[in-house]
């Protein structure tokens, strides 16, 4: 690697209640689409948007990310938010990270087209656009042109920053919110998951 080079990081963040496969095929296709060195994935305890009751215990949430990770060297985890006190806010966390590797890195946070939809939400979308790249990637069930559809002014305006780059995947349908239903009814959910984090749901009993 040459030493002038930017080290260019990818960021990608999620209550990850479970990990599945749909977020780890999305992380390699943006690490091989936009030439990633690694991708850290960063565990929310308490994300903005989500319901409390739903949310399982932060730690055990980042421990499957650990073990969904593990196999592959160039996926990190990282505790930024979990040691950080209150709601878990994307422009923060990119704030943090940004101290902490070199100043020349380059950074790419991660999200769905779900998700891209509701950036006008966000804290400081704009701030975040100054201190990061956005790689928003294909979900099925959200196309880029449904994602335009019905988006706020501001909204629209955020997607057509020159900051925001899409990564066009066949994507996984697979959610979490669909995992913990399929725990919970006693359905099939093993191959939705890497093994590691399906046996932990098994062997422990979560989502029951
Ligand atoms: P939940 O159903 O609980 O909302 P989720 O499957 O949407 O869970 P999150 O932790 O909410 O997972 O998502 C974290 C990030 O990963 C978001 O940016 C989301 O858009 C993205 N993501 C989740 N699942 C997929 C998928 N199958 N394909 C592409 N991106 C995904
Ligand atoms: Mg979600």
């Amino acid at each position: 690697m040459g030493k002038l080079r930017r080290a260019r990081l990818g960021v990608m963040g999620g209550s990850f209640n479970p990990i599945h496969l749909g977020h780890l095929f999305a992380a390699d296709e943006v690490m091989h689409a936009l030439s990633l060195e690694e991708i850290i994935f960063v565990t929310s305890p308490r994300p903005p948007f989500k319901e409390e009751s739903e949310m399982l215990e932060a730690e055990t949430r980042y421990l499957m990310v650990a073990m969904a990770t593990a196999t592959n060297p160039r996926f990190r985890v990282s505790r930024v938010e979990m040691d950080r006190p209150g709601t878990s806010y994307t422009v923060d966390t990119i704030e943090e990270l940004r101290k902490k590797y070199p100043a020349r890195s380059e950074f790419f946070f991660i999200l769905g087209m779900d998700a891209a939809r509701e950036l006008a939400s966000w804290k400081e979308p704009e701030r975040l656009l100054e201190l990061c790249s956005l790689a928003v990637v294909s979900r099925p069930g959200f196309s880029k042109r449904k994602a335009a559809e019905g988006l706020s002014p501001e909204g629209r305006e955020l997607l057509g920053h020159q900051g925001v780059v899409f990564v066009e995947s066949q994507g996984l349908d697979i959610s979490s919110t669909e995992v913990r239903k399929r725990v919970k009814e006693g359905r099939p959910f093993r191959y939705l998951l890497p093994d590691p984090v399906a046996r932990y749901i098994a062997d422990r009993g979560i989502y029951r």
